[in-house]
C-alpha cells in the first residue's frame, strides 16, 4: 500500500465469459458499445463448456411444439416460485435466440432433414403435461463446447476487448449505491486494475464449490454473489441448490440427463425401474428433485448397490453402440475414465450430486439488478446487471428443469446486450471515481495477503464443504440445518485466522484461492440460514419436518443480506404472479404430479 492502479474506461464492463458472459459482451460490442470482458479464466475453460445434453426451445423439429408449454413445463418444474412475466419471456426468446445461434455457427446434430436435433429432457412436455416433448436441442453430448466456442469466436469478430487471467475483486459503488465500475487483479503480473463503466454486467456463474461432491469446476465460487453482499445488497432464494441425480459415483463428474432423453433408465438392488413408483408418467424423465428424493429414498430404505448399498444404476447399455457412439460419445468417455465401465455393456454407478444453484443476484428479465428499498420489492440497482447462473431472474424459482440454463444465460445474456444498447450512448463521458473508489477491496486484498493465522485454505474449505454436504442436503431438517448453520458460522470466523505463506501478488495461486474461499463462506452462511427459516417443502428443498408446499405463507423469494460479522438479514419478495403479456395466463399453483 498504496498500489499503483492502472485505469481503464468502457461503455460496459462484464465480469465473466462463460456462455451468459460471452452472449452479453458480443451483444453489446456488436451494437457497438465499448465493452471489455474480465474473467479469471481463459474464456473457452469456464464452466460453461462442461455442458452436456442440451438447450431447450419449442422449436417443434421433432414433434409438435409451442412455446406456451414450455412455460407451462418450467412454471411447474419451478415449483410455482418463478417469476411468470420472465418465464414468459424466456420460452418466447428461447426461439429467436436459438435461431440467432445457429447463425452464428454453433454446429447442432441434425435430424435427416437438416434441422436442428431435439432430444427429450426431464420435465419437458406437449400441451400442459399430456405427452414427452422433445425440445432440447443438441450438439451430441458437447453442447456447451459448441456454445462457447462459437460465442467467443463472434466477441473476438465485434472487436470487444477480454481481459484474461484477470480476477475480479469488488464492485465499485458510489455514495447513492449507483455501481461505477470494479477493481481486478491481473493474475499474471499482479498489476491492479480500476475499470469504470456505465454498466457493470455480473456473470461470474454458480458456487456450486461450496460442497465436497458438486458436477461444477473449482472455479466455481460464486464471486460475483459474494460481491454483491459485501455492497450490502442481498442474494435471493439461495436455499434452493439443485442435486442432479447421476452424477457418477466416487467421482460427481455429471452423466447428462440427455442420457435419459435417449432412453437410459435408473435400477436399485433389485433391479428394480424404481421411478415407476415416485412418477407414474413421466418415470425417469420426471424433474431432477423428484428423481434425486427418490434415489436417496431407494438408498436410504436399504435398495441401494454395491457392498455399501450406497448408489444407483444408470443403463444405457440396451441402446446399442452406434447411438451411443452418435449421440453420447463424451458420456461413454467419462464413465470409462471416471468409474471404468464400458457403457455399451454395463450400467454407470450414480447418485444424486450438487449441481445448480437456482438462487443468486436478484434480476428483473432485462437483467437489471433489484433490492428492496423503502417498501419496493423491484427497485433497480443503477449500474448493475446480472446474468446467467449468479442471477436469480427468477426462471427456475425452487427447481431448474435440465436444459433451461444454457437458454437462461443466451436469452437474458442476449436481453442484457439490447437493454444496455437502448440505455447507453457510445463513449458517453464517465462520472469521475472518488478517490476512494475500490479502497476497501485494496485493504482487504492487503489484509489477506498478509494475513498469519495457523489454518490452511484447504483444511478450511474442506470443513465448509464437508458441513454443506452433511447439512444442506437433499433432505433437510430443523435441527440439522440449526447445527449446520452454527457449524458454518463457526467456520466463516475461522478465516480470519487463515495462513498465507506467499505474500506476493504475482501468481499466487494461494492468494487467489483465499479470495474464493471468502467468497464461497459467506454464500455458505446465507444458503444454510435461508434454508432454516424456510419452514416448507418446495422443489429443490425438501424438509422433512415441513413435507408440504405452503403456498399461503411461502410463496415468496428470501432475501438475505450478510455483513462482514457474518450476521445475516432476511426479508422477501413477493414472487411475480402476472404474464407480460395477454397471449398467455398466469398458471395458478397445482400440486406438482409426474
Ligand atoms: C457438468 C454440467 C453439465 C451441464 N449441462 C447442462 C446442459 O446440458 N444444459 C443446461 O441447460 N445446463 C447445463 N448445465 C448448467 C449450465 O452449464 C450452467 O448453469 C451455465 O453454463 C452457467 O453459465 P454462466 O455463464 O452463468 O457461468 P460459467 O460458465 O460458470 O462462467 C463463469 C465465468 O465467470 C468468470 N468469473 C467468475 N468469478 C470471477 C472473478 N472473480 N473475476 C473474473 N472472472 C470471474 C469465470 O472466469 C467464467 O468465465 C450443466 C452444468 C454442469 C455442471
Amino acid at each position: 500500500m498504496p498500489y499503483p492502479i492502472i485505469e481503464h474506461k468502457y461503455d460496459v464492463v462484464i465480469v465473466g465469459a462463460g456462455g451468459a458472459g460471452l452472449r452479453a459482451t458480443l451483444g453489446m460490442a456488436e451494437k457497438g458499445l465499448t465493452t471489455a470482458c474480465v474473467t479469471k479464466v481463459f474464456p473457452t475453460r469456464s464452466h460453461t463448456v462442461a455442458a452436456q445434453g442440451g438447450i431447450s426451445a419449442a422449436l417443434g423439429n421433432m414433434g409438435s411444439d409451442d412455446w406456451r408449454w414450455h412455460m407451462y413445463d418450467t412454471i411447474k418444474g419451478s415449483d410455482w416460485l418463478g417469476d411468470q412475466d420472465a418465464i414468459e419471456y424466456m420460452c418466447r426468446e428461447a426461439v429467436p435466440a436459438l435461431i440467432e445461434l445457429e447463425q452464428y455457427g454453433v454446429p447442432f446434430s441434425r435430424t435427416e432433414e437438416g434441422k436442428i436435433y431435439q432430444r427429450p429432457f426431464g420435465g419437458m412436455t406437449t400441451d400442459y403435461g399430456k405427452g414427452i416433448a422433445q425440445r432440447t436441442c443438441a450438439a451430441a453430448d458437447r453442447t456447451g463446447h459448441a456454445i462457447l466456442h462459437t460465442l467467443y469466436q463472434q466477441a473476438l469478430k465485434h472487436k470487444a476487448d477480454f481481459f484474461i487471467e484477470y480476477f475480479a475483486l469488488d464492485l465499485i459503488m458510489d455514495l447513492e449505491g449507483v455501481c461505477q465500475g470494479i477493481l481486478a487483479l491481473n493474475i499474471a503480473d499482479g498489476t491492479l486494475h480500476r475499470f469504470s463503466a456505465h454498466r457493470v454486467v455480473l456473470a461470474t456463474g454458480g458456487y456450486g464449490r461450496a460442497y465436497f461432491s458438486c458436477t461444477s469446476a473449482h472455479t466455481c465460487t460464486g464471486d460475483g454473489n459474494a460481491m454483491l453482499l459485501r455492497a450490502n445488497l442481498p442474494l435471493q432464494d439461495m436455499e434452493f441448490v439443485q442435486f442432479h441425480p447421476t452424477g457418477i459415483y466416487g467421482s460427481g463428474c455429471l452423466i447428462t440427463e440427455g442420457v435419459r432423453g435417449e432412453g437410459g433408465f435408473l435400477t436399485n438392488a433389485n433391479g428394480e425401474r424404481f421411478m415407476e413408483r415416485y412418477a407414474s408418467n413421466a418415470k425417469d424423465l420426471a424433474s431432477r428433485d423428484v428423481v434425486s428424493r427418490a434415489m436417496t429414498i431407494e438408498i436410504r430404505e436399504g435398495r441401494g448397490i454395491g457392498p455399501y448399498r450406497d448408489h444407483i444404476h444408470l443403463h444405457l447399455e440396451h441402446l446399442g453402440p452406434e447411438i451411443i457412439k452418435e449421440r453420447l460419445p463424451g458420456i461413454a468417455e467419462s464413465a470409462q475414465i471416471f468409474a471404468g465401465v464400458d457403457v455399451t455393456k454395463q450400467p454407470i454407478p450414480v447418485l444424486p450430486t450438487v449441481h445448480y444453484n437456482m438462487g443468486g443476484i436478484p434480476t428483473n428479465y432485462y437483467g437489471e439488478v433489484l433490492t428492496l428499498k423503502d417498501g419496493n420489492p423491484d427497485r433497480v440497482v443503477q449500474g448493475l446487471m446480472a446474468i446467467g447462473e449468479c442471477a436469480c431472474v427468477s426462471v427456475h424459482g425452487a427447481n431448474r428443469l435440465g436444459s433451461n440454463s444454457l437458454l437462461d444465460i443466451i436469452v437474458f445474456g442476449r436481453a442484457a446486450a439490447i437493454r444496455c444498447a437502448q440505455q447507453l450512448v457510445r463513449n458517453a463521458p464517465h462520472r469521475p471515481l472518488s478517490l476512494q473508489a475500490g479502497q476497501a477491496a485494496l485493504e482487504r486484498l492487503d489484509r489477506l495477503r498478509h494475513n498469519k493465522g495457523h489454518l490452511s485454505v484447504a483444511d478450511i474449505r474442506l470443513n465448509m464443504q464437508r458441513t454443506m454436504q452433511q447439512h444442506a442436503a437433499v433432505f433437510r431438517t430443523g435441527d440439522s440445518l440449526a447445527e449446520g448453520l452454527q457449524k458454518i458460522t463457526d467456520i466463516h470466523r475461522s478465516f480470519a485466522h487463515v495462513q498465507i505463506n506467499d505474500h506476493s501478488l504475482i501468481w499466487n495461486t494461494e492468494l487467489i484461492e483465499a479470495l474464493e474461499l471468502e467468497n464461497l463462506l459467506v454464500q455458505a452462511v446465507v444458503t444454510l440460514k435461508s434454508a432454516l427459516n424456510r419452514t416448507e417443502s418446495r422443489g429443490a428443498h425438501a424438509r422433512e419436518d415441513y413435507p408440504s408446499r405452503d403456498d399461503e405463507r411461502w410463496l415468496k423469494h428470501s432475501l438475505a443480506w450478510c455483513n462482514d460479522q457474518g450476521q445475516i438479514t432476511l426479508d422477501y419478495r413477493p414472487v411475480h404472479m402476472y404474464t407480460l403479456t395477454t397471449e398467455v395466463e398466469v398458471i395458478p399453483p397445482r400440486p406438482r404430479v409426474y
